[in-house]
């Protein structure tokens, strides 16, 4: 079995972000910019705001953080995103979610300039994802690509099985692997024999939320799996969708979790930061 290393891969994509702003900065140009707005005090938020912000220093980006209360109004929120879309200095936009509940999501992420939509949230962006047109792709479903490739793994007509079919993870995954002319299923929660439809993968992506849910009765012998969940086990450790041990003898290759696509999420992000920013200014 081959441990599919999110952490190193993601390390490895960030190293060659981090050699290309070194190059944009020899030559006095200003170097990418992504600004990051957190509404009220969620400590989740936080952290993961932190962590942005900690791959922002260490490609050699500018992070611009903006924190407001959790009384913000949505009219105040909209007027910030908007004077965020004109600022020429910002190549990036990016609205840390879950927002309070006296804000609507759609209405604040549909706000955002697609240009500049480095989470691939905007409805302009998924057309584009759709459409298989350059536009920003979502990073968690990106990342995985990224991963299978690192391993040389083609997906050309492999049958593929998605469990969970959220716009962030599911859908966006199953179009990026029908793209690569894989033979897709997305199955989610109405499933019936979710078991037998597991099975028939080349490749199984887990992404339901439910901690060590897929056992090896769910995985085809010498499967590839990405687990994407992010769970607390019964004692309360980070654990995936995966039963990991369960599994581990059964696959060819697998993501841990914590280390496995979490890590790669946030490198994605300054890949579409970047991409963004050479879009705009080069
Ligand atoms: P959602 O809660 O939005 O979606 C879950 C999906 O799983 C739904 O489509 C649901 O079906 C399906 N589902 C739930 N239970 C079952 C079941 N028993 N059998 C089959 N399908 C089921 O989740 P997200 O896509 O946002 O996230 C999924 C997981 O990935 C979470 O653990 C999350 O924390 C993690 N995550 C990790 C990221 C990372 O960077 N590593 C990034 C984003 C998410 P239905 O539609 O029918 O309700």
């Amino acid at each position: 079995m081959k441990l599919i290393n999110g952490k190193e891969i993601s390390k490895k994509t960030k190293d060659a972000i981090k050699a290309e702003i070194e190059e944009i900065r020899k030559t006095g140009k200003r170097v990418p910019k992504l600004a990051v707005i957190l509404v009220g005090d969620n400590p989740a938020s936080q952290v993961y705001v932190r962590n942005k912000e900690k791959a922002c220093t260490y490609v050699g980006m500018e992070s611009l953080r903006i924190n407001k209360d959790a009384t913000l109004s949505e009219e105040e929120l909209l007027k910030l995103i908007d004077e965020l879309n004109h600022d020429d200095g910002v190549d990036g936009i990016l609205v840390q979610l879950p927002l309070p509940k006296t804000i609507d999501e759609e209405k604040v992420l549909k706000a955002i300039a697609p240009e500049k939509d480095v989470d691939g949230f905007h409805p302009a962006n998924i057309a584009k994802l759709f459409l298989n047109e350059e536009g920003f792709i979502p990073c968690t479903p990106y990342g995985m690509m990224v991963m299978l490739e690192e391993i040389g793994y083609d997906l050309d007509g492999k049958e593929v099985v998605v469990v969970g079919r959220s716009n962030i993870v599911g859908k966006p995954v199953a179009l990026l692997a029908l793209h690569h002319n894989a033979t897709v299923t997305i199955a989610h929660s109405h499933t019936k024999n979710l078991q037998e439809v597991t099975s028939r993968a080349d490749v199984l992506i887990a992404a339901i939320g439910k901690a060590k849910f897929f056992t090896a009765d769910y995985v085809k012998e010498g499967a590839v799996v990405l687990d994407v969940g992010m769970n607390r086990d019964e004692n309360g450790k980070l654990c995936g969708d995966v039963d990991f041990d369960d599994v581990k003898e059964k696959v060819s290759a697998i993501t841990p979790v914590p280390g496995g696509v979490g890590p790669m999420t946030i490198a994605m992000l300054m890949k579409n930061t970047l991409l963004s920013y050479k879009r705009r200014v080069q």
